[in-house]
């Protein structure tokens, strides 16, 4: 019931089928529409995919009726109301497996409830884990050795420990939840992790060649069973899939918005979006726009706003003067079909980890602005392991519903990241660094390819038990 969840959730159903599982996704009313249509062309394709609905149970928990969707929560009292509701959906579950009788059961981590559900069955339930082995690893390490609580200040430097890489961090970036200081989400992360023991398994949207070494210390070191199936979002290669809604409608005419990018030099739009959850204030989003137009960057910039008369977060006939050369999508913008053109040059991204792999699958390098979940980890992957990208200097980790009020990323270090990105002979092997790795992606669902094997030998186990 987020976008991040959901979107790589439904790649994955879409894979099963195409491999000739039957897949059925549960969702709620208000999600079922948008699911609908990105199933469409597997539908189209003879797949045998479906969707079933049940109710959310809002109300129960003193939230309003259609609030099915976890960024709708803008106070923490909403969102941890939201996750208690998530709790209740267990016996329609429970009734849909009595009802179908599938042979797996494939839950997000943030339902730990589902594996004890499976079990009544006698069923497999896989956990669908949002992040990939690096960031997993890293959550894993910090929980286990506690090294934050052995520096004396939040901006002190510390590794973590147990990596086959040697990782720095700060305590002001790593997430709340695994600092204990939010009793409610820590609970839900330590039930998570529980329950990691307890499934059969655990799917991960990332491809092998992308962090070999993680995914070799996650499954030896913290010994689970793991497949490596990603990125999933390249399961959209059939005609029509790649303009199929993914999550929401696009905000624009996605072919109004590529026509614009045909008539710009390759390399040449920075691409900017904080995804699904993210809201920065008005001050800091005026930032974005005062450091774009300083440096003159074509650009294509994601907002989560509607259009208003009078606009604090834009300078004063920004729109106007930078008509031509930069687009504003103000809502949902068709993000892999942007990233996926030759004319995008760099990627400004919150290090959502679906938006990590989708630049990575793009070939398009990044500039790094982590804020919320487990993105601080993710930065340190795409700037210090694969060396794709440049952070912008995001120092502390927010909570999604409580983003800084004032611009804690100033115009200067958009601007010199940007330009670090896009222009010199760094840039030049960053992005040829971030080619190669498309490619690999590319490579790893192709039949044959490590993802490719991976579900294979997942699915062959499946029909084995
Ligand atoms: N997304 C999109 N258009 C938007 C914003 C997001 O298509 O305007 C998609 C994006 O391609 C990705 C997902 O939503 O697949 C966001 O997931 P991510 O893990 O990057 O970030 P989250 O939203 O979970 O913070």
């Amino acid at each position: 019931m987020a976008q991040g969840h959901s979107i790589p959730l439904i790649d994955i159903a879409k894979l099963f089928a195409s491999r000739g599982v039957k897949s059925t996704l549960i969702t709620t009313p208000l999600n079922a529409p948008p699911l609908s249509k990105a199933i469409q062309s597997s539908k189209n394709l003879g797949f045998e995919i479906e969707i079933l609905v049940i109710q959310f149970p809002a109300i129960e928990v003193g939230l309003p009726q259609g609030f099915e969707i976890t960024s709708m929560a803008t106070t923490h009292e909403m969102k941890e109301k939201f996750f208690q509701a998530t709790f209740l959906l267990e016996p329609q579950i429970e009734q849909i497996l009595d009802q179908h009788r599938p042979h797996c059961l494939i839950a997000d981590s943030f339902f730990p409830w589902a594996t004890d559900v499976a079990g009544k069955f006698g069923i497999p339930r896989l956990i669908f884990y949002g992040p990939g082995f690096f960031p997993m690893c890293a959550s894993l390490s910090v929980i286990l050795y506690e090294p934050h609580l052995k520096v004396s200040s939040d901006s002190e430097v510390f590794t973590i420990p147990n990596l086959p890489v040697e990782i720095k961090i700060t305590r002001n970036q790593v997430p709340i939840f695994e600092q204990n200081a939010n009793p409610f989400l820590s609970k839900l992360l330590k039930e998570s992790r529980e329950c990691e023991e307890r499934s059969y398994g655990i799917i991960f949207n990332t491809f092998y060649e992308l962090e070999p070494a993680f995914a070799d210390h996650y499954r030896k070191v913290f010994g689970r069973k793991a497949w490596h199936i990603g990125p999933v979002s390249l399961c959209n290669k059939a005609a029509g899939e790649k303009t199929e809604m993914r999550g929401m409608e696009a905000s624009l005419d996605e072919h109004e918005c590529l026509n614009w990018l045909n008539t710009k030099k390759h390399n040449s739009v920075v691409y900017i979006c904080f995804g699904s959850m993210t809201n920065f204030s008005d001050p800091q989003l005026l930032e974005i726009a005062l450091g774009l137009e300083a440096y003159g960057q074509e650009f294509i910039w994601v907002v989560k706003k509607e259009k208003k008369e009078k606009e604090e977060w834009l300078p004063e006939g920004f729109e106007q003067r930078m008509e031509g050369k930069g687009v504003i999508i103000r809502g949902w913008a068709p993000q892999v079909l942007i990233l996926e053109h030759q004319a995008i040059g760099g990627f400004v991204t919150h290090c959502g980890w679906n938006s990590i792999l989708e630049g990575v699958s793009s070939g398009v390098p990044m500039i790094t602005w982590p804020v919320s979940a487990e993105q601080f980890y993710n930065e340190k992957l795409v700037t210090e392991i694969l060396r794709i990208g440049v952070a912008v200097g995001s120092e502390k980790w927010a909570p999604l519903v409580d983003v800084k009020k004032e611009a804690s990323v100033k115009r200067d270090a958009i601007e010199k990241a940007v330009a670090q990105v896009m222009v010199g002979d760094k840039a030049e092997e960053m992005r040829s660094r971030a080619r190669a790795l498309g490619e690999m992606a590319r490579r790893a669902v192709e039949e044959g390819g490590s993802s490719f094997s991976d579900l294979t030998a997942l699915i062959e186990e499946l029909r084995s038990l």
